[in-house]
């Protein structure tokens, strides 16, 4: 297969935690030549600043004070995204269930959103004629990149969410269980549908795929067969 499909692209890609839309998009990124764009990462940011002040993460208030002050950069490459926040890069420290809730609590606030938005559009902008970017996150096909010609929204059964996620908290290194991992992906599932800004659903043009039965590189051979067929090769 060729490197590169196509250019001067944005694809998204949205689901819930545990779809793996994370590795589906870095290793599209890889074959396509593209950037990866890592969205969750910001809200992981604003949550991670958010808990290092002890600011109150239901308070709208609170929060958009944070985000006017928020000195934030993300910067993304082939195989990933990094963060920033006040010059310090905050990429492996982002990655904690802890910041996971913090995240999830943020992101229902329309002032966090909002500031957001310009990050990843700011992003998208840079990209170029020539470039290409795989953008990945909760809202990407319906709000932050509405015009994006390709978009795909992966999903998995829950039992199956649950057991990636608590093996990529186990390779981190981190002390968890099951049950507890279960607790995190419902509470983050039930924060993600029902916010009023933003809800997590897939936008009406989406490729839906369901990833429950396959593995990564299954995935992403239906995501750049796709992707071909749209740009008619
Ligand atoms: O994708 P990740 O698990 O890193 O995202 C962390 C949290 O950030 C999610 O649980 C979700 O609440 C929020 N998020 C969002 N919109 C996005 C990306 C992430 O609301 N585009």
């Amino acid at each position: 297969m060729a490197a590169r499909t196509t250019t001067g692209l944005i694809v998204a890609i949205d689901g819930p935690a545990g779809s793996g839309k994370s590795s589906a998009a870095r290793l599209l990124a890889k074959r396509l030549g593209y950037l990866y764009l890592d969205t969750g990462a910001l809200y992981r940011a604003v949550g991670w600043k958010a808990l290092k002040e002890k600011a109150d993460l239901r308070d709208e208030e609170a929060l958009r004070g944070l985000c006017a002050g928020l000195d934030l950069v993300a910067t993304p490459h082939r195989d990933g995204t990094k963060v920033y926040v006040d010059g310090r890069d905050i990429t492996g420290e982002i990655r904690t269930p802890e910041v996971s809730r913090a995240a999830a609590a943020v992101a229902a606030a329309p002032a966090v959103r909002r500031r957001l938005l310009e990050v990843q559009r700011a992003v998208g902008k840079n990209v170029g004629p020539e470039g290409g970017v795989v953008v990945e996150g909760r809202d990407i096909g319906t709000v932050v990149f509405p015009e994006a010609p390709v978009k795909f929204f992966l999903d998995a059964s829950t039992e199956i969410r649950v057991k990636r996620r608590y093996r990529e908290l186990k390779q981190q290194g981190l002390a968890v269980d099951l049950t507890g991992t279960r607790r995190e992906i419902d509470m983050r599932d039930l924060s993600d549908a029902s916010r009023e800004v933003a809800p997590l659903r897939p936008a009406e043009d989406a490729i839906r795929i369901d990833s429950t039965a396959l593995g990564q590189e299954e995935v992403v051979a239906a995501m750049v067969a796709a992707i071909e067929e749209k740009a008619g090769r």
